[in-house]
């Protein structure tokens, strides 16, 4: 019997779950998150969870039974004209058709909200306290309802709509959606039984959501020397090396964070007086910009993004035990250090 409902767990299932967390609406409008390759009715038989999901990635999801990999950055980032298998997209793309392993991916959504997102574990991983997002996003439209009765599936509903709900431990929930979508969600909430006489509109269009947005900023516990936190961060992070600007022989307090390529966040990260800004995929002439003024670390990419892997794999795990949901084993990481 178990056997029967274990098989009704679709891919669709999956992704469901993971967009509740970071709707796919959240991604920037460059990114291309969401369901690369697959069918999204098949029946999930295992998952593995990675930041990139290259070839070496899906012959080691065949080897372990998943037939699902969910990775951080898109494997297809831009349109594909042929697909003969010329370079390593057009290799993973082929194998994952052929042997029957889909590909999704969480990226910017994944990054840009605060709750269980990217930068979240960054910052936990560091010990920071008094998390906010850096640079949060602007609202389009803001509703406050009442959701009193059966919000777990009021919450599915307005997610498959497209719209973010926030908060709901009292019944009260923040709706934040795209303003052309106002007419479908007032048709979604008087369907819930929500009269619209009740529900707050908080509509200033300028007005920031605090969860969602880019970076992170935290304060460590106790202040810590820049040299002392370097080697921590390096710790921490299992960074093979941290490329950083000049010290300024203030102690670090204040930590702006962002996983990957954070590079435009830096004029926000010195605004609210971070000491430092640990990120990645700085280039040379970009590190001047620190101008004294704060601390450019850049631990690398995957090194700054690596415990996504694992929290993508709890998220997973803790929701779905009918099947094994596993970290790859698979070094992705391009770049190395000697
Ligand atoms: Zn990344």
């Amino acid at each position: 019997m178990n056997q029967m409902i274990d098989t009704m767990v679709t891919i669709q299932h999956v992704i469901s779950h993971l967009e509740a967390i970071a709707p796919r609406q959240y991604q920037e409008s460059y990114d291309n998150a969401g369901l690369i390759v697959g069918d999204p009715s098949q029946p999930v038989t295992g998952i593995i969870t990675c930041l990139d999901s290259t070839e070496d990635v899906i012959d080691e999801a065949l080897q372990r039974g998943c037939n699902l990999i969910v990775a951080h950055h898109p494997i297809i980032f831009k349109g594909l004209k042929t697909l003969t298998g010329k370079n390593y997209v057009e290799r993973t793309i082929i194998k994952a058709i052929q042997k029957g392993v889909a590909i999704y991916a969480i990226h910017t959504n994944l990054d840009n909200v605060l709750h269980r997102g990217v930068n979240q574990r960054i910052g936990h991983m560091l010990g920071l306290q008094a998390v906010r997002v850096l640079a949060p996003k602007k609202a389009n439209v803001q509703w406050l309802v009442m959701l009193t009765r059966d919000l777990e599936n009021a919450r599915k509903k307005l997610t498959s709509l497209g719209v973010h709900v926030l908060g709901g431990d009292s019944g009260t929930v923040h709706l934040i959606f795209p303003k052309g979508e106002k007419a479908k969600v007032q048709a979604l909430l008087s369907e819930l039984g929500v009269p619209f006489d009740q529900v707050v509109s908080m509509a200033d269009p300028q007005q920031t959501v605090a969860d969602l947005g880019s970076g992170l900023i935290g304060e460590l516990p106790e202040a810590m020397e820049e040299e002392a936190f370097l080697d921590y961060v390096k710790l921490r992070m299992k960074a093979g090396c941290i490329r950083h600007t000049a010290l300024r022989q203030k102690k670090i307090r204040r930590v702006a964070l962002c996983g990957g390529a954070g590079g435009f966040l830096l004029p926000i990260a010195k605004a609210n007086g971070a000491d430092i800004f640990v990120t990645a995929d700085y280039k040379y002439h970009e590190f001047f910009d620190a101008d004294d003024k704060i601390i450019i670390a850049d631990i690398g990419h995957f090194e700054s993004e690596q415990y996504t892997i694992d929290m993508l794999q709890e998220i997973l795990s803790e929701k779905f035990s009918s099947f094994a949901t596993y970290c790859t084993s698979v070094r992705t990481n391009p770049v190395f250090y000697r």
